[in-house]
């Protein structure tokens, strides 16, 4: 194995029963691409003597860097330890920088009033074969075997936890341990065209990347991402040619374009309303706020963001956002009308420059032969012009939601860029 690669091993039953949706493995994914190290496989395990002991020996013929999370508690589920200590033929001693550690947290953190109980003092006992890296924010330390050229990490399930040590030992480690080649990415988002459409038009693209080029597709809400990876070993020629073939893509999409960066449509109209200096403001009927929840996740949003009504009931789209109840009555809460009076009134209501508003039926239930589940109506709005839509969803609820959201951000950047 003369390159270097990694394997990420997550234990724990929970992710196996997908209560606990596997978290670390990506984060961790995200890191190691960063400092240009390719993750070979990424794998999870049960809280299972035998299964971790077949993926350490199955990962270890593969790849160079193994990362372990998980496992590593004080209860009788948490087998990493003693089992990661049989698999390098060591034995568990108490290790009193971590005891010093562990006793301080119970001391001055977690601040419980009681003694040390032995389960944790258990905690501060490793195998006398690895090397210890410390967990600023918790019990279970971090540890490092190496065998045959191999490094194995053993990391806290946490998610924090492990990402303290990941930032603080594991990263710094690699670097200095390995010369890593390089992998950048560039990543455009593109709506108004299908997936295999946009295929068919870069067939001829595609195929003329050079070899350490590849392009993803990466569809969701009924838009594409494109994402191009380069894998090499000079970070200037890298870039380079990673920005030329950029570039060309860029230029066959233009037309679909929505952004070159890898962000959010709730990012995109952020930038946009700081560019411009404007405020928005959101009416909501079927997405309860999670337009709202979207927009304020941008760190900086009080800049340009007034509030909602989140107008689930007719009452509160009678009362507080002041739709004519005959509008109601006539053409119903789903309706072109009804967005249409939503979106004039609560940009009046807040004083903003834009406002969007959204009625729609997200199911399960509700639908009617002329309005099934998933019939939305969407008003975006600014001072001078105002656009409507209507779209089908034809998912779950909970889809529903989201792509009624994505698709009224979109529409709300085409009233702002247009
Ligand atoms: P602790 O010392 O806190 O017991 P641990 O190393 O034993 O940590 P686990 O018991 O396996 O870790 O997991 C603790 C919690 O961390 C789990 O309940 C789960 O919520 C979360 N967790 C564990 N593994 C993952 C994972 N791969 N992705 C996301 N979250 C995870
Ligand atoms: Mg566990």
């Amino acid at each position: 194995m003369d390159t270097v690669s990694a394997s990420i091993i997550t234990i724990g039953d929970e992710l196996l029963i997908g209560q606990v949706i596997d978290t670390n493995s990506a984060w961790m994914a995200q890191e190691l691409n960063k400092i240009g190290i390719p993750v070979h496989r990424r794998i999870a395990v049960g809280d299972n003597w035998d299964a971790i002991w077949n993926a350490l020996n199955q990962e270890s013929a593969v790849s160079n860097i193994i990362l372990i999370t998980g496992g590593l508690g004080p209860t009788s589920d948490d087998i990493t330890k003693p089992l990661l200590c049989e698999y390098f033929g060591g034995k568990l001693v108490l290790h009193q920088p971590t005891l010093e550690h562990v006793t301080y947290l119970f001391e001055h953190v977690f601040k419980r009033g009681l003694p040390l109980a032995e389960r944790n003092i258990k905690q501060a006992e490793v195998p006398d074969n690895c090397t210890i890296l410390k967990n600023e924010l918790g019990t279970a330390p971090g540890m490092l075997f190496e065998k045959n050229g191999c490094l194995f990490f053993s990391l806290p399930g946490v998610p924090h936890e492990m990402q303290g040590l990941m930032k603080q030992e594991v990263i710094p480690l690699l670097q200095k341990r390995f010369t890593t080649g390089c992998i950048e990415h560039r990543t455009l988002l593109t709506a108004g065209i299908g997936e295999s459409m946009l295929a068919d038009r870069l067939v001829d693209f595609e195929a003329a990347l050079p070899k350490n080029i590849s392009l993803a597709y990466l569809p969701n809400f009924g838009m594409v991402r494109l994402r191009l990876t380069m894998f090499g070993n000079h970070h200037d020629e890298v870039n380079l040619s990673i920005n030329e073939q950029f570039a060309a893509l860029k230029l066959l999409v233009k037309d679909v374009l929505i952004t070159d960066k890898d962000e959010t449509l709730e990012a995109i109209i952020g930038h946009l309303l700081t560019e411009q200096k404007k405020t928005i403001a959101t009416a909501e009927s079927c997405t309860g706020g999670y337009i709202a929840h979207l927009i304020t996740s941008i760190a900086g949003s009080s800049a340009y963001y007034e509030g909602s009504v989140i107008s689930y009931s007719y009452e509160v789209k009678e009362k507080v956002l002041q739709v004519k109840k005959e509008i109601l009555e006539k053409y119903g809460a789903v309706s072109e009308q009804v967005v249409t009076e939503m979106v004039k009134n609560v940009l009046a209501l807040m004083q903003t420059d834009y406002a969007i508003a959204v009625s729609g039926i997200m199911g399960p239930a509700g639908g009617t032969p002329d309005k099934p589940v998933g019939t939305v109506w969407m008003a975006v709005a600014g001072k001078e012009r105002l656009i409507t839509k209507k779209m089908h969803f034809r998912f779950n609820r909970q889809r529903n939601i989201q792509l009624t959201a994505a698709n009224t951000l979109l529409l709300m950047r085409q009233l702002m860029v247009e």
